[in-house]
């Protein structure tokens, strides 16, 4: 069983109360993947000026007259299709790609048309074997480049999905061949450190982190510090992270971060030191630096709560009948439909119906602790009595069924088949790095560490150069 989820996943459950409370406070900062737009140069002809771009410019043209005039056969279509045609002509004789920014309402038709390119183009292109079919897939913002030649044939094509890859169409004797162009993005390490005065997501921002880091580090040390409480003015972190670079003709681009490979975190005077370790399946995890995991085997709530509607109390009245009925678990009151996420890795022991429980599932863990979630709305629907689950995986929605005054999970928390406080209980640690696997983690260890107080001394001198 891989005991690893995939990490968004633990970045959603581990994080999302956190998303809550703060993301709400701080104003956005820059999206990396909005920012920056594909930009594309081309081999013999890129010497040609941008302004000589046509395409573009007839765009809003033809557009507008088709907003203005809707008839198909109107003078005004029939003009902006021939001065469409006259441009398309005007640039074959140049020879350049033409580049396109697929909008919405976009279609190949109508892109093709505005190329000058007839429905058969567009129809031998689509049948191009193993990627035509692809061509069904375009989204707004991806791009379309189009080279014809002196005869108004389509000579060579590309679908760029993304700034890593795109789908290279050539003319052949009877239609066109594709490849696909896929690249590597070269990975660099990079660092920042903070020190918090305010909030965390202020003090990462001054040190230049993305929101998206912000949160993974959060993520990271969220098992060991609340940052909605524990958080104190002074408490600092450190980060050594990945950022991803696409090298071509325009220099450097920075498409994005890869994983934090090692942070540090000091909140009220304790250290806390976390390394990214990927192990032999390729499972990567975050440890401490004597191989402990970062995680607990389970998360403290499964669900992303409004309230906690009612606490396991064992001498409650109980709501819907009015006497004394103990209350073995506790009520997270949420909207129908929020995700119900398992708390830990285990198996499906039961995924129905139970009269008061309603929609009901109950997962087998190991060291004999059970949990259950009740009052679904609805189960996922995958999921059968056996079937594996990993931590954080959703296994339904909340909901209001059985006896239940309204939408809430009732979440049970079984050690021994003996009801335990799903608030307070002591959770187990996540499994540490394997024995066999010790002697790597150390040398990997070694390295980042040595990585990461490399940085911290340059930035301390850095710090005391200016300070002087
Ligand atoms: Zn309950």
């Amino acid at each position: 069983m891989p005991y690893f989820p995939r990490r968004h996943l633990m970045l959603v459950t581990g994080v999302s109360i956190l998303l809550l409370l703060l993301i709400g406070l701080v104003p956005s900062t820059d999206v990396e993947a909005n920012r920056t737009r594909i930009t594309l140069e081309i081999d013999a002809f890129k010497e040609e000026p941008p302004e000589n771009d046509i395409s573009r410019r007839t765009r809003p043209f033809l557009s507008k007259e088709l907003n203005e005039a809707p008839e198909p056969d109107s003078e005004a279509i029939r003009l902006a299709r021939k001065e469409a045609e006259r441009q398309a002509k005007e640039r074959a004789a140049l020879g350049r790609w033409q580049s396109i920014v697929i909008a919405s309402g976009d279609n190949l038709s109508s892109l093709f048309a505005q190329q000058g390119l007839g429905a058969r183009v567009v129809y031998n292109i689509s049948q191009t074997p193993d990627f035509g079919k692809q061509l069904a897939n375009i989204r707004p913002g991806q791009t379309l480049e189009f080279r014809v030649n002196h005869n108004g044939e389509l000579t060579q094509f590309r679908y760029v999905r993304d700034r890593l890859s795109s789908i290279l169409f050539q003319q052949t004797a009877d239609g066109y061949s594709a490849e696909e162009v896929i690249l590597e993005p070269q990975i660099r390490t990079a660092y920042a450190e903070g020190e918090i005065t305010n909030s965390l997501f202020l003090a990462s921002q001054r040190a230049g982190l993305t929101d998206g880091l912000t949160m993974e580090l959060a993520g990271i040390f969220g098992w060991d510090i609340d940052f909605a409480l524990d958080i104190r003015s002074g408490d600092s972190f450190s980060v050594v992270y990945e950022e991803r670079y696409l090298a071509d003709d325009n220099g450097d681009q920075k498409l994005g971060n890869g994983n934090i490979l090692a942070a540090t975190f000091v909140n009220n005077g304790k250290d806390y030191t976390a390394i990214r370790y990927t192990d032999k399946n390729g499972n990567s995890s975050y440890y401490t630096p004597d191989g402990k995991s970062m995680r607990k085997a389970f998360l403290r709530t499964p669900v992303d709560f409004t309230r906690i509607s009612s606490n396991f109390n064992p001498d409650r009245l109980h709501p819907v009948f009015k006497t004394k009925r103990p209350h073995r678990g506790v009520d997270y009151a949420a909207p129908t439909g929020t995700p119900i996420k398992a708390a830990g890795d285990g198996r499906i022991s039961f995924a129905g119906w139970q009269n008061g429980f309603g929609n009901v599932v109950f997962i087998e863990h190991p060291n004999n602790i059970v949990t259950v979630y009740a009052h679904q709305s609805r189960l996922n629907k995958r999921l059968r009595k056996g079937s594996r689950v990993n931590q954080g995986d959703v296994i339904g929605y909340v909901g209001s069924t059985g006896w239940a005054t309204g939408p809430h999970l009732h979440y049970e928390f079984r050690v021994n088949g003996v009801h335990r406080n799903p608030v307070t209980v002591k959770l187990p640690d996540a499994k540490p790095v394997p024995k066999s696997e010790m002697a790597r983690f150390k040398q990997h260890k070694t390295g980042i560490l040595a990585q990461l107080d490399h940085h911290q001394k340059a930035h301390q001198k850095t710090m005391l150069a200016a300070a002087q």
